[in-house]
């Protein structure tokens, strides 16, 4: 399957089978719904993200802002081994009033990205869970006040 089509939010055109795009973050819903068991319904990022949802991004390490003020915008991760996720000075950092100072860290250990809560007034979530310290795996959605991050590593 391979519609082409544009992002609905910014117009743009979206890459095959992506159902974020690249350019806004927007989540765009496929155009039919598979019947498989999980359900994904408009505006409900609340678990993991499925393999459909992965296709058509690009592969590598990074952090992609899905949902909030800064959605579109991609971090990086590749070589980095210790980032700061918050408000203002932070290597991430987002505008979301939501989101502390110093919010959340992220840090690479043997090859894997963890997530670590920086005591935060609002707390750091992976998957819809609040989390103190957190291995990220690919499609974990990481959500910091109002803002929704989407973790990659492929
Ligand atoms: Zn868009």
């Amino acid at each position: 399957m391979s519609i082409k089509r544009d992002c609905p939010q910014c117009g743009r055109p979206m890459l095959d089978g992506a159902i974020f795009c690249l350019d806004c973050g927007s989540r765009v819903l496929a155009d039919s719904p598979r019947d498989s068991g999980d359900r994904v319904s408009a505006g409900d990022i609340s678990a993991h993200s499925s393999d459909a949802e992965l296709a058509g991004l690009p592969d590598g390490a990074y952090l992609f802002v899905i949902e909030g003020l800064d959605r579109g915008r991609r971090y990086d991760l590749d070589g980095a081994t210790a980032l700061t996720l918050g408000r203002k000075e932070s290597d991430i950092s987002l505008t979301d009033p939501f989101v502390s100072r110093r919010h959340a860290e992220i840090e690479l250990k043997e090859g894997a990205y963890v997530v670590i809560d920086q005591n935060s007034a609002n707390c750091t979530l992976v998957n819809s869970r609040p989390v103190g310290r957190h291995t990220l795996e690919d499609g974990d959605l990481i959500e910091v006040g109002f803002s929704t991050i989407l973790f990659r590593q492929k």
